[in-house]
């Protein structure tokens, strides 16, 4: 009774799991790979009280446990797979619960030693985690944080396979009836207690982890366009910069601001401006590649560092922005009426920093407001007062690539 007690522990502090995953999937609003991890400490806690609470003598008892057990860790692998994006193989689960379930109905038919059982149910929960492990493996997602749910997935699959062959070696064989009292049930208890407790921790961690990313990354995009806020597009063009100096890649930035933006203000509206610059963000993000990185940087004043990008290249997707832009109409604004932007390029030159390089594409785009607006300008010399001695034009650009 005392032991029986005791062990009560292992599912109730499952419980509590389950809830806080539910709590956290609720509340945090989630993916459903949270609700997966729910339904593990659910599974879970039913297969354990199962076996700890009814007649072990009884042979449906076996196939019950296995039935929720196998249910649990299939949650878990579902979770994990579909955390980093893999599939779960739940064909391949279901074939090694059914053969193991098979094995396990002739294996109670025969004898009531419950060593072959327990060898039998545990091989197949050893096999179902590396089954996952495989999928796990096989995700480009590889931070810490993942690295730790494998490690922890290859000590849940040893110790499946390995815990009841090694402790069966000391105990030889257990009598149905007698399970409860026995060694094996005792060590089961104990690293059911332990894999259950380190397990949760490891996907409770992995859960405050993705959620902080995700807030993370949600402060860093501007509401109106879903590109990057000034200061996120900063942080990560400094680092970019950096990473372009040290692997030698051609990088190039591009400024552009929407012309006489004023004015649609004043005659359609601020809503209608709204519009604009949100029309504006997605030509600029269905334009550019995904190596690129982009950022609303002002009311109408937008900016994209081009990676592996030399400044003509840069000009040709300006100007593959610019076209489009024009090409849009805005809501809010007459059919017949489209608006223009302006761009400043310039190439990144040897050992310049973001501080010189936006200054030289500032410059640009300065004077492409100044040589009449709706066009691309391409930043060609700064003498060493900063001021800008050159400057090349798109008919020059596309002269000097022919
Ligand atoms: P230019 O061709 O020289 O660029 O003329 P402009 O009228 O576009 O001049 P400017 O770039 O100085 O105008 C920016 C305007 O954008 C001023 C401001 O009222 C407006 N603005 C800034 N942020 C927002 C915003 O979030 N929404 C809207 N609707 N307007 C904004
Ligand atoms: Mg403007
Ligand atoms: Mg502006």
């Amino acid at each position: 009774m005392r032991e029986q007690i005791i062990g009560l522990i292992t599912p109730l502090s499952a419980v509590i799991f389950c809830v806080l995953f539910l709590v956290i999937w609720r509340r945090g609003k989630m993916d459903n790979y949270v609700l997966a991890f729910a339904a593990t400490y659910f599974f879970f806690t039913v297969g354990f009280t199962v076996t700890h609470l009814l007649d072990t003598a009884s042979s449906y008892v076996f196939h019950l446990t296995q039935f929720f057990y196998s249910l649990s860790v299939a949650s878990a692998i579902w979770g994990l797979t579909r955390r980093v994006g893999q599939p779960p193989y739940l064909g391949a689960l279901l074939l090694v619960y059914g053969l193991s379930a098979a094995t396990l109905a002739v294996a109670v038919a025969v004898s009531a030693d419950i060593s072959s059982r327990l060898i039998i149910v545990n091989t197949g929960y050893g096999v179902m985690y590396v089954i996952g492990l495989m999928s796990l493996l096989n995700a480009h997602r590889r931070e810490a944080i993942d690295r730790f749910v494998i490690f922890m997935h290859v000590l849940l699959a040893a110790q499946f396979l390995i815990r009841p062959v090694v402790t069966l070696m000391f105990e030889g064989s257990i009598i149905a009836s007698e399970y409860r009292e026995s060694i094996y049930y005792s060590v089961v208890n104990l690293s059911l207690s332990i894999i259950s407790l380190s397990s949760a921790l490891v996907l409770l961690g992995a859960c405050i982890y993705d959620q902080m990313v995700a807030v993370r990354e949600k402060a860093e995009l501007d509401m109106l366009t879903g590109l990057r806020t000034r200061r996120a597009f900063e942080q990560d063009v400094i680092a970019w910069l950096e990473k372009a100096k040290q692997e030698a890649v051609p990088v190039s930035l591009v400024v552009a601001d929407i012309d006489h933006f004023k004015a649609v203000n004043d005659v359609y509206g601020h809503q209608t401006g709204d519009n604009a610059i949100a029309e504006f963000g997605e030509v600029i993000r269905s334009t550019i590649r995904d190596t690129d990185i982009a950022g609303r940087i002002g009311g109408e004043e937008f900016c994209v560092l081009a990676w592996n990008c030399d400044g003509a290249a840069a000009m040709a997707m300006a100007e593959r922005v610019r076209r489009r832009f024009g090409d849009r109409a805005i809501e809010g604004m007459p059919e017949d009426h489209r608006l223009t932007a302006s761009f400043g390029v310039a190439g990144r030159d040897e050992g310049e920093g973001y501080g010189r390089l936006f200054a030289r594409c500032d410059a640009a785009l300065y004077a492409a407001k100044q040589g009449g607006r709706n066009r691309i300008v391409h930043d060609g010399k700064m003498d060493k007062n900063n001021v800008v001695t050159e400057w090349r034009g798109e008919d020059e650009l596309r002269a000097a690539r022919a």
